[in-house]
């Protein structure tokens, strides 16, 4: 295998403590060394002067469609997607068709990854058999198939018994269990936040406490039952500071948030278009302000895309009709420099921590540091390159996003996975 240095860029390592110029030594697909004018002879060379030298980021929140809804996106696609948006590593939600909840199945995810897919993929098996929330899945045989989590995401589960039953078995395997926190009840009909914007505009509201209850309900099970219980896409200000509390009372509870819920409000989206709508919905600027001090401050634990292709056909109906979810691989960097790096709010290692050694934490990954012997997987990217993001031109199979035409400063330059450039901007 080949030799690989990346020279002269600014290493960023959270994980390692480490921040400075220097070379990464990249041989046989793991990380040989970091260091200052490093010379392997015969080694390949690429070029980082100017830019950010990172280990690979790592979105532990997409959708990738395939089995069943390869019309919108597939293993190849998203993961040519990822690569292109700096990720070097990605985990599937299980809600194909059928969808991932047992080990036949998380089997043909690991197995069509490792022939299509351009970065590493986790899938993530399904709580309940069919995701519908009456029976559990076949937990142990999906971990053993590959399978790093376990979530219904798309739907909650809604019968607290059966999650605390989730939860003792996902404990004793060590796998977290990831909820999309929502309780349907509170939730039905609604189309988008629940508040001035929704009266306005005359859809009907989704509630905070939607979100609330569940992220409630969820840490006390999890104090319980003593699992690892991990907030999906969280984007409510009660959430947040529960899951402040959950933690400081020593839970092992953690919590991602999306770019869209960070960057975007209720008041912001361009009204009925369907690129806004997604669950849970875009919230106020309390909530944001919320998402952004626990980025800043450690209560959120990951920045994950909760990437969730859709074909045209199904984006175009009206508002109501449409599903929830947009794009989010390649536009993540660059939307979380604009909104937190650029703005003031959070460092530069920090940013790097919450796509790298945060996940990975959060997932029992050995992935998210540079440090000798790791996988070689790293992300170079640049903070200062401008950028029209251009939807008819990306990578997924799916046009799904609000942020077309958007003029972004800052972005992913090359994704390295396990010692090959998976993608580099041209
Ligand atoms: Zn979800």
């Amino acid at each position: 295998m080949a030799r690989l240095i990346v020279r002269g860029g600014r290493v960023i390592d959270p994980a390692a403590g480490f921040d400075a110029p220097a070379d990464v030594w990249i041989e046989d697909g793991k990380i040989v060394g970091v260091g200052a004018d490093l010379d392997a002879a015969g080694a390949g060379e690429f070029d980082a002067r100017g830019c950010i030298v990172a280990p690979g980021f790592i979105d532990m929140h997409v959708h990738l469609r395939e089995p069943g809804f390869e019309h919108a996106e597939t293993i190849e696609t998203g993961a040519r997607a990822a690569a292109a948006g700096g990720f070097t590593s990605i985990c599937p939600m299980p809600n194909t068709a059928p969808v991932n909840d047992n080990a036949t199945v998380t089997r043909y995810i690991v197995e069509q990854a490792e022939r299509m897919a351009r970065v590493n993929v986790f899938p993530i098996g399904a709580i309940t058999k069919g995701s519908q929330g009456e029976e559990l899945a076949s937990i142990g045989s999906m971990r053993n198939a590959g399978a790093v989590a376990i979530s219904d995401d798309g739907r909650p589960v809604m019968n607290a018994r059966l999650m605390r039953r989730a939860m003792e078995t996902a404990a004793s395997l060590g796998l977290p269990v990831i909820d999309h926190c929502e309780d349907l009840h509170l939730s039905a009909g609604g189309d988008m936040h629940e508040g001035i914007e929704s009266v306005r505009l005359g859809l009907r509201g989704i509630p905070s406490a939607s979100e609330d209850v569940m992220v409630a309900r969820d840490i006390l099970l999890a104090e319980l039952t003593g699992a690892r219980f991990h907030v999906a896409h969280i984007s409510a200000r009660r959430s947040v500071e529960m899951v402040k509390f959950a933690k400081s009372r020593g839970l092992a509870v953690t919590c991602e948030a999306t770019p869209h819920h960070f960057a975007l409000t209720d008041a912001g989206m361009i009204p009925y278009d369907s690129n806004f709508k997604m669950k849970p919905p875009l919230r106020t600027a309390g909530d944001t302000e919320a998402l952004v001090e626990g980025l800043a401050s450690g209560t959120v634990d990951a920045i994950a895309t909760d990437h969730a292709p859709h074909a045209g056909s199904e984006k175009m109906q009206e508002f109501e009709q449409c599903p929830f979810g947009i794009l989010g691989l390649e536009t993540a960097v660059g939307l979380a420099l604009e909104t937190l790096v650029h703005s003031g709010r959070i460092g530069l290692a920090r940013m790097v921590e919450l796509f790298t050694s945060g996940p990975a934490r959060v997932l029992g990954l050995d992935r998210g540091t540079l440090r000798p012997g790791s996988a070689a997987d790293v992300t170079i990217f640049d903070t200062e390159r401008r950028w029209t993001y251009d939807v008819n031109r990306s990578f997924s199979k799916s046009r799904n996003s609000p942020f077309h035409g958007h003029r972004f400063r800052g972005g992913p330059v090359a994704s390295i996975v396990n010692g090959q450039i998976a993608w580099a901007l041209d």
